[in-house]
């Protein structure tokens, strides 16, 4: 059966993208199984570059097509920020609660209507050859003035999704999956693995 690799050690992330790619006749394989790959840093300026990093560095390491991806929150009053510097927003070693804390520290001054935001994902595939597809998945919102919800990871306490009055963290993991950057990402990466592996 054909290989693919899933170029992450974060679990949530691994049972999500396993749960989407269920039913491809490929055998799934995670960093477990190449326990001598090293650490892949996330030195780019976009989303795109660093998925692209992990997904080309993995493949061409291990031998197996590899998926990567990078995900964080991009927020427009903000010129972007904090981008590709989401999980590191309030120090190298910032925890989810500082780096909530310093956001909206950051926003203190934004009124209602400019407190847009938005969850991105980029997904990058890539072969042990070097051909690469990356894909993009968005989900807009706005963020809220304090944390609510015990669900999820990240910021989702203070991401409310458009449509919803409920935050990620207050949505059922199933809803935010439905919804999610990262779902959309990987229902556009679906037909690219299939048309990769050639399944
Ligand atoms: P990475 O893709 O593992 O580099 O994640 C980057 C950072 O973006 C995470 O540490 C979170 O702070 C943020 N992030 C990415 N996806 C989500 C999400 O679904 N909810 C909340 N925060 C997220």
């Amino acid at each position: 059966m054909k290989q693919l690799l899933l170029a992450t050690r974060n679990n949530n992330k691994k049972l999500e993208l396993q749960e989407l790619l269920a039913g491809l006749p490929v055998q799934i394989l995670t960093l477990d199984a190449f326990p001598h790959l090293p650490e892949v840093e996330e030195d780019g300026s976009t989303f795109a570059e660093n998925a692209a990093k992990k997904a080309r560095v993995n493949a061409a390491m291990s031998g197996t097509v590899c998926l990567a991806d990078d995900s964080g929150l991009v927020v427009e009053a903000l010129n972007g920020q904090p981008g590709v510097y989401s999980a590191r927003l309030s120090g190298p070693h910032g925890d989810d609660e500082s780096n909530n804390r310093k956001l909206l520290q950051m926003m203190e001054d934004l009124a209602e209507d400019t407190r847009g935001a938005r969850f991105a994902c980029v997904i990058a595939i890539a072969t042990p050859e070097g051909k690469i597809a990356t894909v993009e998945g968005i989900c807009p919102g706005s963020i809220i003035r304090e944390p609510r919800g015990r669900g999820g990871f990240g910021y989702d306490p203070l991401f409310v999704p458009e449509g919803f009055s409920l935050t990620f963290a207050e949505l059922t993991p199933a809803e935010k999956n439905r919804i999610s950057h990262r779902a959309r990402a990987l229902a556009k990466a679906r037909p690219l693995i299939e048309e990769i592996l050639s399944l």
